[in-house]
């Protein structure tokens, strides 16, 4: 891996980018993080992204979804303020700083509008998991001003630039920053080692976590933790990068060499943030 023009963010850098509430902080201004995500067959991805990004520090999370998912958020996140959408429109859904768009979401043609009005609006949008499917399908999708932050994995990313998966597998690095450059996104490809790329960026890459990780529902809690920080003021390159990185931290302290299960990172996100902001 070691590579020229790619460089590991370390703990120091992490904690100079997190923001930090002050005194003249309220929840509107620490960002509000909008979760477009969940479907009836897959509630619980919207539960963990939903755990995820309330415990990214943003100042608030709006949920978004049909009626199970809505009702499963609603009974875990007492904190989340919940918007059941009997359209695929986020209109009543009130002003958000970003979106997390994909996690369960479905790929039918409700999960195709909401992701059109959704990208449609004039702030940040994470897209993941099935938001991928989507805009795979429709790279048209992709044509707005404001910034997009990709987070796929091999697989994910394969459908989205044509090459096959053990190719990019293969040159992890080289594959990001092509589709980063093909499709003007700022690319987050997951793996054993995460790969952040962005064009005219060095790409990041980051080892922080364990492969405990690879357990089903870990992706979209890093979904919610990097809406999160996109929330709240962070370029996409930087989301990106933090997100991986607590994510990783999150990972280990949730392990600590024993099997972990996705809604452990979540809770262990506040400890990442903790070990990396004021270690030793
Ligand atoms: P997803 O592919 O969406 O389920 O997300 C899986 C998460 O687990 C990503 O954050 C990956 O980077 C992480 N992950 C998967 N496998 C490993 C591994 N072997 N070592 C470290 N992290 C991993
Ligand atoms: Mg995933």
């Amino acid at each position: 891996l070691p590579d020229p023009d790619a460089t590991a963010l370390t703990g120091r850098d992490v904690a100079g980018l997190i923001p930090r509430p002050g005194d003249e902080s309220d929840k509107y201004r620490r960002g509000v993080l909008g979760v477009a995500a969940g479907s009836d067959l897959f509630t619980g991805a919207a539960v963990l992204a939903v755990g995820g990004a309330l415990r990214g520090g943003s100042g608030m999370v709006r949920y978004a979804g049909r009626e199970a998912p809505v009702a499963q958020v609603r009974s875990h996140w007492p904190e989340a303020v919940v918007t059941l959408l009997d359209a695929p429109s986020i209109e009543h859904v009130g002003r958000v700083q970003a979106w997390v768009l994909g996690p369960g979401l479905g790929t039918d043609t409700w999960a195709h509008e909401l992701a059109v009005k959704v990208l449609a609006s004039d702030v940040p949008v994470l897209v993941d998991a099935d938001g991928l499917t989507l805009v795979a399908r429709d790279k048209a999708l992709l044509r707005r001003t404001a910034p997009v932050l990709i987070t796929p994995h091999a697989g994910e990313l394969s459908r989205l630039i044509g090459a096959d998966r053990a190719g990019i597998e293969a040159a992890r690095l080289e594959h990001a920053r092509r589709a980063a450059a093909e499709l003007g996104v700022t690319v987050l490809l997951k793996g054993s080692t995460t790969v952040v790329a962005e064009e005219g960026r060095p790409a990041r890459v980051n080892v922080s976590g364990t492969p405990w990780l690879s357990t089903g529902g870990t992706g979209d809690v890093l979904s919610g933790l990097a809406g999160a920080l996109l929330a709240q003021g962070l370029s996409c390159y930087d989301a990106a990068s933090c997100g991986a990185y607590l994510h990783g931290v999150a990972g280990r302290l949730a392990a600590d060499g024993a099997p972990l299960t996705a809604a452990d990172v979540a809770t262990a996100i506040p400890g990442a943030i903790r070990a990396v902001t004021s270690p030793g």
